[in-house]
């Protein structure tokens, strides 16, 4: 049966790939992520919750809660009933968005994310408080389980213990947990470690739980189900961020004249190379995670890892401007081709911000397998000191 409009232009319009009606409706700014292509809704503006599945040929935004397929897609943009969108697929007339729906909708998009913005902004305000609470309840961790730690690791600090570094011996392991919020899953002795600013300031706290019965040994993480591991089978980590961490570093020396930074992903990483004493003169940070220091990286068509940074991430972790030489210390252990992009999305970023002429990066690379903090405590071994 059809209706007066559908006249048999319904299967020539649902021929038309949902690709080519989102191309004629103006809908941009998509990307690929796996089967579908996801960006702002031209509806809400909704960032990344929008996405057509090609395949498929439907549509779906999560925040508008509107789906379906090309056809659906005119109604939705243009805000139009079925004959209307069968129109403007199909070419007979011209069809226009009603200006009244196309304003309402503006508005009603327009709050949304003003909204959205300021929950964004107030939780981030709530973490950054959290955090600064947290360091400020810190003992310093010279001589205490914190120092036991690191020294078990083969870490020490021949410039005497970082001001950065401090120890809570009770401190809550706070984590989501489905159906009952974020709750205290254990409490027990902790490293709590500064991150700092470009400007200096403690905006998020590293802390990791420790086992003080096996010196050099993380806490093990228990879930409140009993597990020890998600359901994928990755261990809980016993290292957790609490604050706004993007662009700091845990500060293990200070900066020093000599324009030198050598910096690991980790406190033991890290430590292990200024422990060694390489470099004795150069400032030693830690980047806390390789998100910080790579921050985001341009996709390019055919690469996983492209390892070209994205210069329009403002908030990637940057070398201070005094910084002429940057070693990043890369760990075997990880995923070395992703870790490698990250890297050198780093080392790139670094280099196109630096004011100094002749700025170098480069990357230290740990050998296969093993992490920086696994060959020094071997290093140690076969020195007969450990
Ligand atoms: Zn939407």
């Amino acid at each position: 049966m059809t209706g007066p409009a559908d006249d048999g232009r319904r299967h020539e319009a649902k021929a038309i790939p949902i690709m080519e009606v989102a191309a004629r409706l103006g809908i941009g700014g998509l990307r690929r992520a796996g089967l579908e292509h996801v960006g702002p809704c031209p509806v809400c503006g909704g960032r990344d919750r929008f996405g057509i599945n090609p395949h498929r040929g439907l549509f779906n935004c999560r925040i508008c809660d509107e789906g379906g397929d090309g056809l659906k897609l005119v109604q939705f943009v243009l805000a139009c009933d079925f004959v209307k969108a069968l129109d403007y697929l199909v070419g007979k007339a011209d069809v226009a968005p009603d200006p009244a729906v196309v304003a309402r909708r503006k508005a009603k998009a327009e709050a949304a994310e003003r909204k959205r913005q300021e929950a964004e902004a107030a939780a981030r305000a709530r973490a950054i408080r959290d955090a600064r609470e947290i360091w400020h309840a810190a003992q310093p961790g010279e001589g205490t389980p914190a120092e036991d730690y690191l020294a078990a690791r083969g870490v020490w600090f021949p410039g005497g213990w970082p001001p950065t570094l401090g120890f809570l011996p009770d401190h809550p392991y706070l984590k989501f947990w489905p159906g009952r919020g974020t709750v205290a899953w254990f409490r027990g002795p902790c490293l709590i470690a500064a991150c700092q600013n470009p400007a200096g300031k403690v905006t998020a706290v590293h802390q990791t739980w420790l086992d003080v019965g096996s010196p050099g040994q993380k806490a093990q993480i228990i879930a409140p189900d009993g597990s020890l591991a998600d359901p994928k089978g990755k261990k809980w980590p016993a290292k957790m961020v609490r604050g706004s961490k993007k662009g700091c570093a845990i500060r293990l020396t200070p900066l020093g004249a000599s324009g030198v930074m050598i910096m690991g992903e980790g406190i033991e990483t890290t430590g292990s190379a200024l422990a060694a004493g390489v470099k004795p003169a150069a400032a030693f940070w830690a980047g806390i995670d390789l998100g910080n220091m790579g921050g985001r990286m341009l996709k390019v068509p055919g690469t996983r890892w492209s390892g070209q940074p994205d210069l329009e991430d403002a908030d990637a972790w940057l070398p201070p401007d005094c910084i002429s030489q940057l070693a990043f210390l890369q760990d075997g252990d990880s995923h070395p081709k992703a870790t490698r992009a990250r890297l050198l999305s780093g080392l790139e970023r670094a280099a196109h911000h630096s004011r100094h002429p002749d700025f170098m990066g480069w990357i230290v690379a740990a050998a296969e397998g093993a992490d920086m903090n696994d060959m020094r405590k071997r290093e140690l071994k076969d020195a007969g000191t450990a």
